[in-house]
């Protein structure tokens, strides 16, 4: 199973996070954070969707379903605790449709030096200026 404990994001990253999370709050904004880090198995398998596996919203035209993510393993600033994926809750449910919350939280997001992956990833922010490649090399 992939985290969802701020404990397991790099240390700097998880301060912006908890920063940010404090913005929310004092903006009255409930989130949860349901993704932090995530191994290279688990990026593997989340690639497969969509593509080998298949995932939801099957169409004619989209036989296997949606692709979920567009990072291989390896690619994916999860792995390397640099990203969350966040859901905007009202009252202790999920608002996963509710784009104006999305909208204000990744706006104090920004401020905060992370980057949005929207539309495409709306749920996911991750640190500024990631970049796989430099991070792959020194843990490889
Ligand atoms: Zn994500």
């Amino acid at each position: 199973m992939a985290s969802r404990k701020l404990e397991d994001l790099a240390p700097l990253f998880r301060a912006r996070v908890a920063e940010w999370l404090a913005d929310c709050h004092a903006e009255s904004l409930e989130v949860l954070v349901y993704c932090t880090y995530r191994s290279h198995n688990e990026q593997a398998d989340l690639y497969k969707i969509g593509r080998t596996v298949k995932g939801a919203g099957v169409t004619k035209t989209r036989p296997m379903g949606r692709k979920v993510t567009n990072a291989k393993p390896g690619q994916s600033a999860h792995q390397y605790g640099l990203a969350i994926d966040f859901v905007p809750m009202k009252n202790g449910k999920a608002m996963w449709g509710d784009a104006k919350a999305y909208d204000a939280a990744i706006a104090l997001a920004l401020e905060r030096g992370m980057e949005s992956l929207r539309p495409y990833e709306l749920a996911h922010l991750q640190v500024a200026g990631f970049n796989w490649r430099e991070h792959a090399r020194k843990s490889a």
